[in-house]
Formats: structure tokens, sequence, C-alpha cells
């Protein structure tokens, strides 16, 4: 049936998509006049689509293809672990060697502390589970009150009821009934957005400080934890200020708040360590995984659960898991990722070699008049496009439409970048060369170049 829906011309299976195929995070009527694109494969650092055109992938698929497209030995694992066992589950006191081995790597990839994996499918689900475990743990530890959990204005953790909660999306929030009770926003570290006159540092502090008077509020008998990613994806790239973790670990621990740190996209050598938690100095006693786990070739999430956590819930029945909990082709394939991210030194080579190399290349586009600011950390990056950098302005045509235009823009000059806003943002394989980096920069350049040309001819140009 593949084989088969792959001839198809595009029109047609952009009409049958649009007849029958709801899609995550678009407006259907829209898509359905103008026909999605049809991806039909991939190789290394490059998607195909329907219509031939090689497109190097600046987004690692959405966060997540670390090791590039077309691995044959991920393809393999699944394909051996099918054989060996499709599945069992890990509900009634049983377990699968597969589950065992990745629940084992893991411990030694994360914190010290941290040795104990609950499996989930993404990171949406993950969450959930981070939310009812900090609940459990403080109700066993005898402190039922401390159920509130405070996150961060445009944070991502998820569209789930539990994710889509954490997270700090208008959009999300307006539809369905979110945020559920118990969970509160503080402002996020956008120094580019937020800053004001503060330098980067004096901000830091102060957003850092929003936390504690979120806890005063709510009175810490009544917190049970706090959520961030190390730094923000979705809300475009946000690098936070260095001052701003120090304070919130000195927050954290002073008030007796569990930090739970959203790995999700931070994880497995995006921030050029394991961890942006190993990056920017966290001690969390929760990591939210998903994404790098696999590096995007099956679904799989995860909650890593420090030693105190972990031997709290144990001495009870923690009344929560998923059928696909450790699914053994999941795991399979997700220790094959990271044995080969770990023998074939990728993280260590992104963090001494081509990151760095991206980051010189990255931060040059700051020179562009259409760009403010060029946020760059390990492999994930971020262009705040303005008419006017010195006072850092937004447009006065509505918010989105540069950043639209300039991600078209991008697509058919062979690059994906996605915009967030008014902002371009990357984050490419963990694998891509150097000579891939010059030609993602030199395409960005001549995105940006369009898009001022057109920017500039249709008036657009203007601050808000
Ligand atoms: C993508 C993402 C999630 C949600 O993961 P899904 O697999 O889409 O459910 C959660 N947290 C962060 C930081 C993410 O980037």
């Amino acid at each position: 049936m593949n084989q088969i829906f792959n001839h198809l011309p595009t029109a047609e299976l952009q009409a049958l998509d649009a007849a029958h195929h709801m899609h995550p995070f678009t407006d259907g009527g829209e898509l359905a006049a103008k026909g999605a694109r049809v991806i039909t494969r991939a190789q290394g650092c490059f998607i195909t689509d329907s219509e031939g055109n090689d497109i190097l992938d600046g987004m690692a698929g959405l966060w997540c293809v670390n090791l590039g497209y077309g691995r044959e030995e991920l393809a393999k694992a699944a394909y051996d672990q099918m054989r060996q066992l499709a599945f069992y589950n890990t509900f009634f006191q049983t377990t699968h060697p597969p589950v065992v081995a990745l629940a084992k790597k893991l411990s030694e990839l994360a914190p010290a502390n941290l040795n104990h994996t609950f499996f989930a499918l993404g990171g949406s689900d993950a969450n959930d589970t981070n939310i009812r475990a900090v609940r459990v743990y403080w109700e066993l530890k005898g402190k039922p009150t401390k159920t509130h959990i405070i996150a961060r204005h445009n944070g991502y953790h998820g569209s789930t009821m539990g994710g889509g909660s954490l997270g700090g999306m208008a959009g999300i929030h307006a539809q369905g009934g979110l945020p559920i009770p118990g969970i509160s926003h503080i402002a996020q570290p956008f120094w580019w957005a937020e800053g004001g006159d503060l330098s980067p540092e004096e901000f830091g502090l102060k957003a850092a400080r929003a936390l504690e008077a979120e806890i005063d509020r709510l009175d810490e008998d009544n917190v049970a934890a706090f959520i961030a990613e190390p730094v923000q994806g979705a809300g475009a790239v946000i690098v936070p200020p260095s001052t701003y973790w120090p304070e919130i670990q000195r927050i954290c621990d002073e008030r007796n708040i569990l930090l739970i740190a959203d790995e999700v996209i931070c994880g497995f050598g995006r921030t050029g360590n394991w961890f942006g938690s190993d990056t920017f100095g966290i001690r969390p006693d929760i990591m939210t995984l998903a994404k790098g786990l696999s590096g995007g070739y099956v679904p799989i999430g995860a909650s890593m659960l420090s030693d105190e956590i972990a031997d709290t819930l144990n001495s009870t029945e923690f009344a929560h898991g998923y059928t696909y909990s450790g699914h053994p082709v999941s795991c399979a394939v997700a220790l094959e990722n990271l044995r080969i991210l770990d023998e074939e030194g990728i993280v260590d080579r992104v963090g001494a070699e081509t990151a760095p190399y991206l980051a010189e290349k990255w931060r040059a586009l700051e020179d562009h008049p259409l760009v403010g600011e060029a946020r760059i950390a390990g492999m994930m990056g971020a262009l705040e496009l303005t008419p006017d950098k010195s006072a850092r302005a937004k447009f006065a045509a509505e918010e989105g439409t540069i950043g639209f235009m300039a991600r078209e823009a991008s697509i058919n000059n062979g690059l994906v970048m996605r915009h967030v806003r008014d902002s371009l943002i990357i984050s490419p394989p963990l694998v891509i060369s150097r000579a891939e980096i010059d030609l993602l920069v030199e395409r960005a350049a001549k995105t940006l170049d369009q898009v001022h040309a057109r920017a500039k001819a249709e008036g657009l140009m203007k601050p808000a």
C-alpha cells in the first residue's frame, strides 16, 4: 500500500490528505486550500518531497532526528526486536531485556542521582506522569497539600491535558478548558522581548526571582514542583541569561520544591552535552525525555526520577502506566540510538567541534539588517527578525507575518527552518557536517536577503 501511495501524483495525495487526515497544530481549511507538502523519503540531513526536491532539514524532523535519516542499524534493531519479542507489557510484575537494558543505560548517562526511569510514549504523556508522580511523592512524604506546580509562560511541555497545562502557550490554553487546576505560570527568561533596560544578567535574576515570589504567593506548603526546559525550544529557542539557572536552583533547594527539567529537546546532545542540565549546571529531581531518546525513529518518552522520589513511589503501588510503557521495539531502537551517539562520539563532536562552528557562523547573521538577535545553544538556534534592532522593535504588521514569509522562502531555498512569531529557528541533526552547516547558513542568509527586500518593497519594515 505504501508503494502505491508513493506513486500517486502529489495533487491526489494532497486531496486525500485534506479529505481524511487531521493535522496537529494546523488550520485545516487553510491547508486544504494550499495542499500539504508531501515528504516521501529522507537520507542523512536531507528530506525529499514528492516533487523530487531535496531540502536540508534544519529542524531534524521536529527536534528529534539527531542521527539523521536512513540509519540501517536502527531499522535492524527494530526488525530484530519485532521478531524476537514484538510486544510484552511491563505492568504485572513482568519485564523484558530491552527495557532493562535501556533503563540501565539511562541511569549511566543521566546526572548521578537520577537512576530510575518510568517510560511513556512521548514528551506530553511523560509530563502527565510527572504531574501525578510529584503529587503522589509529597503525599507519601506526609505533605498532601504540596500539589501545585509552577511552570512558565511560553514554555512547551506537550499538548495533552497535563502537558498542555504545564506549558504556557496561550493558543493551547484557549481551547478545551486548559490549564487544569493547580498549575500557574511565571515569566520566562526572554531578554530580547521582555528584558527592557536591564542587562541580560540582571534580567536573568529578575526572571528567576519570579519563582520565589510565586512560591510566597501560594505558600511553600502548597507547592510540589517547578518545571522548565533548560532552553525553551518551541518558545523560540530562548537561551536564558547565565544568571538564571543558578538562581532557580538556589530557590528550589531553599524552598523544598522539586525541580523538573524538561529535557525533551535538550537531552541527548542537543546543547553540546548529554543533557541541558549538564550544560547549565542544573540538578533536577526529575527529567522529562522523548524526541532525541530514539532519534525520532520510534515513539518513546520517559520520566527519569531521583533515587529519593523513586524509593518513595516504590513504597506503594503508583496506579499509573501506559500499555506501551517500555515498548520492547522502542526500547531496542532507543538503545541502539544511544549506542551510536556514544560510540561514534557524536555528543562530544557537537560540543567540541560542530556546535562552536555553527555558533560562529550563526552569530554572524546578527549583522544582517533584518536580524536583531542571533541566539544559539549547541545545535539549536534562533534569529529574531526586527524592523529596528536598536529598539528591539516588533513589526507593525500582524505578529508572525514576516516570520511566516521567511519560513516559506526558506523552504523554497532548500532549507527547513521553522518560524515562531517573527523569529526563525533551527535544530539540525547532530550529525550535520561542516559543509552542511555552511550550506545551512548560506541558505538562511539568502532567505534573509529575499525577505528583507520583500518586506521593504511591501512597506513592512515599520516598527509597531
Ligand atoms: C516536544 C516537546 C514535548 C512534547 O513531546 P511529544 O512527544 O510531542 O508529546 C514536551 N516537552 C518539550 C520540551 C518538547 O519540546
